[in-house]
C-alpha cells in the first residue's frame, strides 16, 4: 500500500475507484479511515448512525470482489447515506423522533444499487425533518455545523450530506431534493450536488416528503464524482414506484469532456433582481464570465412566474406531505405515545409528540389547502400554475441548452439566524422552486466565496434528462477552475 492514510480523505470518488482497483488501497483501509474522521469530527453533528461492524464486512466483501476482478464500477468507494433512505443496516429516522431508532425490513431502491456498484456505507446523514427545511434546523437530532463557520447552517434539508462531504468524512453521499435540498446545502457547503429529472431516479425507500417532487441524487466534491454515482443510483423501478421513467440507466462519465464552444446559457433576469445578495451575485457573474472564456454564449431569459414559485410549492408540497404523513399514526410505524385514553386520543397524543413544529405546521397547512371549499381556491389554482411554470422554461429552452443563476439569494446564515420565521427560509428558496415544479434536472457547483468567506454554487438547470449536459458543463467548469479543491479549515 503506496497510498498512506493521511491522504485518503482528499481523494475524490474518481481517484479512489482507481486507488482501489489498483490496490494501492485496500476498501478496508479506506472504510477505517472514514469511519475514524466521522467519529474524530461528531461536533459537526453530519452522522446520525454508524455501524462499524456493517461496514467493515461490506468493505471485506469489497476487497474480495477487487482482488477477483468482478467488482461492480464504485467497488469499495465508502458513502453515506441521508436518513430519509431506509437501509436494513443502519436506522432510518428521516430526522424525526417518529422514527427514533426505526430500522427498515428492506434498502431503498437508490441505497440498493449503489451497493450493487460496490459502495461500502459509512453510516446515515443528519437531515430536517421529514426533508422539510433549509438549515437542517428542524431536525429531531440537533442541528449540523457548516465546516466552513460552525456558527453557520450547512444549508438544508440534506445537511448532513453536504457538511460530511465538505469536512471530507466521506468521498460522496446521497441527498434527496424536493424544493432545492441537495443544489442548497450543495452550494452553502462548497460541494457539488445534481438532482436529476423526476423519474430518473426510484423513489422506492425513500420516506416520502411530497411525492410529485421528490429526487435522490449524488453530493460529492466533483461534477465527475456526481456523474459515477449518478449512473449507478439511476434507472427504471417499475413494480416499486409508478412514476419512475421507463429510460434505461445511462454511464454519465461519457460525455464530460465535451467542448462548450457555442454552447448557449440562459440566464434569466428574475434570478438577478433586488432579493440577490450583491456578494452572490458578484460571485455568480464571475462564473459565468468564465464560461464566456470556454466558448459559451450567455443569453438573457424570461422566467416569469419565478415569484409565483413559492406560494405554489408552499401548497403543493404540504399537501401531498399532509397525505403521506398521514401513515405515522403511532400504529404501523415508529413512535407509540405510552398514556392514551382511547384510540382517537392515541392517535393525537402520538403524532403530538413524534412530529416537530414545522413539520405540523404543514400538515395543518396541508390539510387546509385540500380541504372542501378550499381545494378549488389553493390547491388547483397552484397546480395550474406550476404547470404555467414549467411551460415557460420550455419557452426558455427554445432559445438556450442549459439555465445558469445563483442557488439561494445569500450566502449559508447564522445557525438560528432567521429565528423563528419560517417565512424567511421559504423565501430563500426562491431560485431552486422552479426547476423543482417543473420537473427538471438541477445541479450546484463551487464557483467561488462571497460575504464572510463563505461558498457560493453556481445553479444549473437542464432540459428533460439531460444531466449529462449539466454534468458536462460543470466538469468543464472544474477543469478550468479551482473552486471545487478549496477546503475548510481543519477539515
Ligand atoms: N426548503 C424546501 C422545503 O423546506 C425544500 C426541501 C427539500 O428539497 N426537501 O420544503
Amino acid at each position: 500500500m503506496t497510498q498512506t492514510s493521511t491522504e485518503l480523505h482528499h481523494l475524490t470518488v474518481a481517484q479512489l475507484t482507481t486507488q482501489l482497483r489498483e490496490r494501492k488501497v485496500s476498501a478496508l483501509e479506506a472504510a477505517r479511515h472514514f469511519l475514524a474522521r466521522a467519529k474524530a469530527h461528531t461536533e459537526l453533528g453530519a452522522f446520525l448512525d454508524t455501524n462499524e461492524e456493517v461496514t467493515l464486512a461490506q468493505a471485506r466483501a469489497a476487497d474480495i470482489r477487487l482482488a477477483s476482478g468482478s467488482a461492480g464500477p464504485l467497488a469499495g468507494v465508502p458513502l453515506a447515506h441521508k436518513d430519509i433512505f431506509v437501509t436494513k443496516d443502519f436506522i432510518a429516522t428521516a430526522g424525526s423522533k417518529m422514527l427514533e431508532g426505526y430500522r427498515s425490513p428492506f434498502d431503498a431502491t437508490v441505497v440498493a444499487k449503489l451497493g450493487d456498484a460496490g459502495v461500502v456505507t459509512l453510516g446515515k446523514l443528519n437531515c430536517d425533518e421529514f426533508a422539510m427545511g433549509s438549515a437542517n434546523e428542524n431536525s429531531a437530532y440537533g442541528p449540523v455545523k457548516n465546516p466552513w463557520d460552525s456558527t453557520r447552517t450547512p444549508g438544508g434539508s440534506s445537511g448532513g450530506s453536504a457538511a460530511a462531504v465538505a469536512a471530507r468524512l466521506t468521498p460522496a453521499a446521497t441527498g434527496t431534493d424536493t424544493g432545492g435540498s441537495i443544489r442548497q446545502p450543495a452550494s452553502f457547503c462548497g460541494i457539488t450536488g445534481i438532482k436529476p429529472t423526476y423519474g430518473r431516479a426510484s423513489r422506492y425507500g425513500m420516506v416520502a416528503f411530497a411525492s410529485s417532487l421528490d429526487q435522490a441524487g449524488p453530493m460529492a466534491r466533483t461534477a465527475q464524482d456526481c456523474a459515477l454515482l449518478l449512473s449507478a443510483m439511476c434507472g427504471p423501478d417499475p413494480d416499486r414506484d409508478s412514476t419512475s421513467l421507463d429510460v434505461p440507466a445511462e454511464d454519465f462519465s461519457l460525455s464530460l469532456n465535451a467542448s462548450l464552444e457555442g454552447l448557449r446559457i440562459g440566464v434569466p433576469i428574475e434570478f438577478f433582481g433586488e432579493g440577490l445578495s450583491p456578494d452572490v451575485r458578484a460571485t455568480v457573474d464571475a462564473a459565468l464570465k468564465e464560461f464566456e472564456k470556454l466558448g459559451a454564449k450567455l443569453v438573457p431569459i424570461t422566467l416569469p412566474r419565478t415569484q409565483l414559485s413559492i406560494p405554489v410549492y408552499y401548497i403543493i408540497a404540504p399537501a401531498e406531505a399532509s397525505s403521506n404523513l398521514s401513515r405515522f399514526d403511532g400504529v404501523k410505524f415508529g413512535h407509540r405515545a405510552d398514556k392514551y385514553t382511547d384510540l382517537a386520543d392515541m392517535y393525537r397524543q402520538t403524532r403530538a409528540e413524534g412530529f416537530g413544529d414545522e413539520v405540523k405546521r404543514r400538515i395543518m397547512i396541508g390539510a387546509y389547502v385540500l380541504s372542501h371549499g378550499y381545494y378549488d381556491a389553493y390547491y388547483l389554482q397552484a397546480q395550474k400554475i406550476r404547470s404555467m411554470i414549467a411551460d415557460d422554461f420550455q419557452q426558455a429552452f427554445k432559445v438556450c441548452d442549459v439555465i445558469a443563476g445563483p442557488v439561494a439569494p445569500t450566502v449559508a446564515w447564522k445557525l438560528g439566524g432567521h429565528g423563528n420565521d419560517p417565512l424567511a427560509d421559504y423565501l430563500a428558496d426562491i431560485f431552486t422552486l422552479p426547476g423543482s415544479l417543473a420537473g427538471l434536472p438541477g445541479m450546484s457547483l463551487p464557483v467561488g466565496f462571497g460575504a464572510g468567506s463563505m461558498p457560493v454554487g453556481l445553479q444549473l438547470i437542464g432540459k428533460y434528462l439531460q444531466e449529462s449536459r449539466l454534468l458536462n458543463v460543470a466538469h468543464r467548469f472544474q477543469q478550468a477552475t479551482d473552486w471545487h479543491n478549496a477546503r475548510p479549515q481543519g477539515f
